[in-house]
């Protein structure tokens, strides 16, 4: 059955003065608090609706109350039990209104009360009708826009000039009480990426204690960033085995994890993925450890340059099996004697006593060609940089610093990976919010006519 809602809307304009934009103006400023009390109307008829059906039980089958008048039976004790009872008698009105937080503002709601036949409770039918728990205060499109609006940062603008009142504290308790970390969890094969990127970065917290957010991305072949994992204040072993569980398929589809030199990075992902270490940053580590040897930078500087050029040739563009065998072999005899003269550095080192030089270049030779190795063997591109990683965390950290100080870690968590899904995975952020809204066409509404009351004065 098709139901109407008939507005009127009164207006005085000063003939031959208003201007266009004034109208629109004013017009703007009228959408929100319209559709509000559009909204009042709706849910006003849905309750007397929903209570006719079930108090009218010789007219409607069970059949039409379907879904209607779920309650916990009235009884003494703990146990609470669904009641069977879908017959009630009205009670008239809650005494109290009913406010929740909605994206349009502040809904303030009178609510029918229902007395069940059966066990004799009182409930308001429309609350569960309507999916709102018994203490919900907000609807998920609110949710929805709020945490848009932190990603944005500019949840100002969001709360400003409509009747929603949050505070910081209340969009905190909005992202850490969101499901995010129980989503996105599904397998990522590994045949589908290119490399693994992982790194931490600082988060100022609770009292300006200082945390860390770790993110973990795969890189596809086609160079777009698959988010992971994010996490606060979490070791590594922790993380590895977090993202280990997601990665699938992984036996021979070795690829190079890159990273730019973290403690404790040296084995993640052992048995997945084979140790890169970021080719920008490297040399950088060369820098330190030459100047604990008392290297000053003048000296050092022709050595990081060194290795800046043995280590910083490109793989040839196109397609790999359409390259020349010569090529290929350009490649492998460059990558050879690249290897070659770092190991003669290496010693060289040793030789004029740089033992931390020696060591770190050493340690880092192991781990410098990875990608180039991957490539002979299988014509794979992968990343050689954290350069995809650094933008990840720019876009991350420039957010949570506008909005997350002194956020608790889960806070932290939820925040970033949101920031990342919803950057690097728009399809399946929107996938998920349309999931939580349950958007499955059970209400549609249209605009019938507009037209102007034909009292016209001059
Ligand atoms: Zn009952």
């Amino acid at each position: 059955m098709e139901q109407e809602i008939h507005i009127i809307l009164g207006f005085r304009l000063a003939t031959g003065k208003v201007n266009l934009n004034e109208i629109v103006y004013r017009l703007k400023e009228l959408r929100d608090p319209l559709m509000l009390r559009i909204l009042e109307q709706v849910l006003m008829r849905y309750d007397d609706l929903i209570s006719e059906r079930l108090s009218h039980t010789e007219i409607y089958p069970s059949k039409a109350r379907k879904g209607l008048g779920r309650h916990f039976r009235k009884e003494e004790g703990e146990a609470r039990r669904y009641c069977r009872g879908r017959k009630v008698k009205r009670r008239g009105y809650r005494e109290k209104e009913r406010k929740i937080a909605t994206a349009l503002g502040g809904l303030s709601l009178r609510i029918r009360t229902v007395e069940c036949c059966t066990c004799g409770a009182r409930y308001a039918p429309l609350l569960s009708a309507l999916g709102v728990g018994a203490y919900a205060r907000k609807e998920v499109n609110f949710e929805h826009e709020v945490i848009e609006a932190v990603i944005d940062t500019n949840y100002r603008r969001l709360v400003d000039g409509r009747s929603i009142d949050i505070s910081l504290g209340g969009i905190h308790n909005v992202v850490v009480g969101s499901d995010i970390d129980q989503t996105f969890q599904e397998p990522v094969f590994v045949k589908d990426l290119a490399g693994i990127e992982a790194d931490g970065t600082g988060v100022k917290q609770k009292g300006g204690a200082k945390g860390e957010l770790r993110a973990v991305i795969g890189v596809t072949q086609a160079g777009r960033v698959e988010p992971l994992g994010c996490f606060t204040n979490t070791a590594w072993p922790e993380v590895e085995r977090t993202i280990k569980e997601r990665l699938h398929e992984a036996e021979g589809h070795n690829i190079p994890f890159i990273y730019d030199g973290e403690p404790g990075l040296d084995d993640f992902l052992a048995g997945v993925a084979e140790a890169q270490r970021c080719t920008w940053h490297a040399p950088r580590g060369l820098y330190h450890a030459l100047w604990e040897d008392g290297v000053k930078k003048k000296q050092s500087e022709p050595e990081m340059d060194k290795i800046k050029g043995l280590i910083g040739f490109e793989l040839p563009e196109g397609e790999y099996e359409l390259l020349k065998e010569e090529d290929k072999e350009a490649v492998k005899s460059r990558y050879e004697s690249s290897k070659e003269k770092i190991q003669e550095l290496i010693e060289t080192f040793y030789e004029k006593g740089y033992c931390k030089g020696g060591a770190y270049l050493e340690n880092l030779s192991h781990r410098l060609f990875t990608h180039i190795e991957l490539w002979l063997k299988t014509g794979v591109i992968a990343p050689k940089t954290t350069s995809l990683l650094e933008r990840v965390f720019r876009e991350i950290g420039r957010r949570l610093k506008k909005i997350a100080w002194g956020w608790s870690d889960q806070a932290v968590t939820n925040l970033s990976k949101m920031i990342l899904i919803r950057q690097y995975a728009r399809d399946k952020w929107e996938e998920y919010w349309k999931e939580k809204l349950g958007i499955r066409g059970y209400f549609t509404i249209r605009i019938q006519s507009v037209e102007i009351m034909s009292c016209l004065t001059f």
